[in-house]
């Protein structure tokens, strides 16, 4: 094809010319969110918020199926609750917002500046997380065994002083929701961490259409002050990887920095063993990466804001009257009708503007299911039909009662589309890797370009160095060691059974997965 025949899309570049400003044009387009004047930190707006919303519902059934209960905690931790936990302080001091003043005054030129007589006598720390402020109040709440398992939730937002940051991937404030549970034994809370990994799996595949890998991550890229971190890991289509969601075994850690005791049975008494975990705004980041296309937004139908959108094409305002009528009927119907625990939400777009300009609009947006309604339609008793998850040209004609009666059908036909389409981009673009020279070449950049290389499934014999030198030599990390989430790829037989590390000769119990990470 010669170069001015090339076909347009909605998004300029395309994924293949510059992935990171394709990201960046496609979140512009849906009107999800934009930057603020606020350094790192964003706005969401409406239709980036319906999403968030729509993932903090279902997850929230799902912690509440499993026990959890909501609460809320103080935004402020007081600096000495930090420095408890050694770990934990030297983790996040680097990334704190800090609060040492609460009053302004005039200042000698002009202008407010912090009031020296109202120095707080500790500083605040804007929370990076809350295992410090929750620990406190589980120290008081916790008194016997019978006090145990505590399982506790909170939405909330965090502050974290990110210097590199990208809407909804890494911003330096974000919305987010922390687990924070307390058991009576070690047994207890490592269930616990594996079953709320479970559950964000489950959530990922089932809701955001998106696979993921399960395991525990390495001692370098464990949570500060967890015994053990475990991760979800997603792969983006320029097959870099995501965590999209960790799972923390914290021992007695933080129960000992913050004096959470109880009583046992046997009258003696012993520290709780915690866990916390967590998952942020970034699965909005990472809803969009995976099935976003070169004409905006794709959204799985389970987490729209809207399944469908009804667009009038009014012929002259003598019709006007008779397509409303009609389009209201149909709305009314689809609306009757369910799909998962949610009613079907139709838009109606009614907007005076050219039908191109607003079909396009949805497109970009990402609504999965576009109904176009003109006189004809009417008078047939049908609707066009198309499908996000295929060609804008890709029309179909379908009678009113028949839609009605497959809409859930439709729905969850697409949705299981995004997955297979997600579940194959990442399959094949995850190779076995049996030596240094292959590794090289997998990330190795050429021609000026970056490579991203993909996920490789490669023996480690667990050597911390190796660990290092791959991170410096091509941006590579162990992502995670993958205990789950792979059955049935091609290349699962690959994940069990002992063999050589690539790098050092040396046993390895399993392979792990190495891959550029966002
Ligand atoms: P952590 O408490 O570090 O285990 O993080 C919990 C969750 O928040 C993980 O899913 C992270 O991927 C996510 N997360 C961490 N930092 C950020 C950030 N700056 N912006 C958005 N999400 C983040």
């Amino acid at each position: 094809m010669a170069k001015n025949e090339a076909p347009k899309t909605a998004i300029t570049p395309t994924r293949n010319e510059d992935y990171p400003e394709w990201y960046q044009q496609v979140v512009r387009a849906a009107d999800l969110a934009e930057s603020s004047p606020v350094r790192g930190c964003m706005v969401i707006k409406p239709w980036g918020y319906a999403i968030w919303e729509n993932i903090q519902r279902e997850l929230d059934s799902m912690f509440k199926a499993t026990g959890h209960k909501n609460a809320y905690f103080p935004l402020f931790i007081p600096k000495s609750f930090l420095e408890k936990e050694a770990e934990h302080v030297e983790g996040f001091a680097k990334e704190c917002a800090v609060v040492t003043h609460h009053r302004l005054v005039p200042g000698p030129g002009g202008g407010l500046i912090p009031d020296p007589q109202a120095r707080l006598e500790e500083p605040l720390i804007v929370r990076p997380t809350s295992e410090t402020i929750i620990g406190a109040a589980f120290a008081s709440w916790v008194q016997s065994y019978r006090d145990l398992p505590l399982l506790i939730n909170q939405w909330a937002n965090v502050v974290r002083w990110e210097l590199r940051t990208r809407l909804f991937l890494r911003t330096a404030e974000f919305l987010w929701q922390e687990g924070h549970t307390a058991h009576a034994s070690a047994a207890e809370a490592r269930e616990e961490t594996l079953r709320m990994l479970g559950v964000y799996a489950t959530f990922a595949r089932d809701f955001m259409a998106m696979p993921v890998l399960e395991g525990p991550k390495t001692a370098s890229e464990r949570f500060p002050g967890a015994v053990d971190t475990y991760a979800i890991e997603a792969m983006m289509q320029d097959r870099k990887a995501l965590q999209a969601g960790t799972s923390h075994f914290l021992g007695q850690n933080f129960a000992k920095a913050s004096g959470i005791k109880f009583q046992t049975k046997e009258e003696t008494e012993e520290y709780a063993w915690t866990t916390s975990w967590g998952v942020s705004t970034r699965l909005v980041g990472g809803l969009i990466m995976t099935h976003s296309d070169d004409d905006g937004l794709v959204l799985p139908p389970r987490l729209a804001p809207a399944h469908v959108v009804i667009l009038p094409v009014y012929r002259g305002d003598d019709t006007r009257a008779k397509i409303d009528e009609y389009i209201d009927g149909l709305a009314k119907e689809l609306r009757a009708q369910r799909f998962g625990e949610r009613r079907v939400e139709v838009e109606i777009d009614r907007r005076d503007i050219r039908g191109g300009e607003k079909q396009w609009e949805w497109v970009k947006k990402g609504v999965p299911l576009r109904i176009e309604i003109g006189p004809r339609d009417v008078d047939a008793g049908v609707a066009m039909v198309m499908r996000r998850d295929r060609s804008p040209k890709d029309k179909s004609s379908i009678a009113r009662g028949e839609l009605v009666g497959r809409i859930t059908e439709i729905l969850g036909d697409i949705q299981a589309t995004l997955y297979a389409r997600a579940l194959a981009v990442r399959d094949s673009n995850t190779h076995v890797i049996n030596s240094r020279a292959d590794f090289d070449a997998f990330f190795a950049s050429t021609g000026g370009k970056e490579a991203q290389g993909g996920f490789a499934l490669a023996h480690w014999s667990g050597d911390p160095e190796i660990e290092t030198a791959v991170k410096d030599a091509h941006k590579v990390t162990i992502r995670c060691i993958p205990t789950g989430g792979f059955e049935g790829a091609p290349w699962a037989d690959a994940l069990t059974g002992e063999g050589q590390c690539i790098f050092t000769g040396k046993p390895s119990p399993r392979r792990v997965v190495f891959a550029k990470s966002y």
